[in-house]
């Protein structure tokens, strides 16, 4: 198997996110829900969140801010980023399970390549894969208790999880874009996705 499948494939499947996420689905589903879902993250009221008193936001990278394995801001959300740095300047850091995960970034160039793409905002470099691990680095970053902070992200199991967990804002968003997904991870959503819908109706 290529590196670029074994890289892809560990991404959407790794063992400790079935595990949890099977955990999740029969103990804790209500981790899985989001305090708010939007279509995506310009639908965000930055102002809004600031004026509530959050104090800064994490972003998930793929998917959420950029196309998968993509080092680009998808085009339609420059404006909204802007906004948001404008509302927590100097308070806006990426928290992804590819770039700046030890594991998959071990010198940490993915996260630097983001980091100049996005308009140096930056990439928590961390250990364990969400929805596994602390909030310890992000809070280190910002400062501050994650009970100050908004997690945005698009995958019920890893970001929402992870976020609800730590004690995050959690914000859901559809996903960018999931044609660009190879066919397998594709198939993994939508059994992720069925099985969303069968835990949260019990
Ligand atoms: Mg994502």
């Amino acid at each position: 198997m290529s590196q670029w499948w074994k890289k892809t494939l560990g991404q959407s499947l790794n063992s400790s996110g079935v595990s949890s996420f099977l955990n999740v689905a029969a103990r804790e589903h209500h981790l899985a829900l989001p305090h708010l879902s939007v279509p995506d993250f310009r639908w965000i009221d930055w102002s809004e969140l600031e004026r509530l008193g959050f104090r800064g936001v994490v972003l998930d990278k793929d998917n959420t801010l950029t196309a998968p394995y993509s080092f680009s801001l998808f085009p339609s959300l420059s404006g909204s980023l802007v906004q948001c740095q404008a509302v927590f300047p100097g308070k806006v850091a990426v928290f992804s399970n590819s770039a700046g995960l030890y594991q998959y970034d071990p010198d940490g160039s993915e996260a630097r390549a983001l980091e100049e793409s996005i308009g140096g905002i930056h990439v928590i470099r961390h250990g364990l894969k969400k929805p596994a691990g602390s909030a310890e680095e992000i809070e280190k970053y910002f400062g501050c208790p994650a009970s100050n902070l908004v997690m945005v992200g698009d995958r019920h199991f890893t970001d929402v999880v992870f976020g609800n967990r730590n004690g995050f804002l959690t914000i859901l968003t559809e996903p960018l874009c999931l044609s660009m997904e190879p066919f397998v991870v594709k198939q993994v959503f939508i059994l992720k996705k069925i099985l969303s819908m069968y835990v949260f109706s019990i």
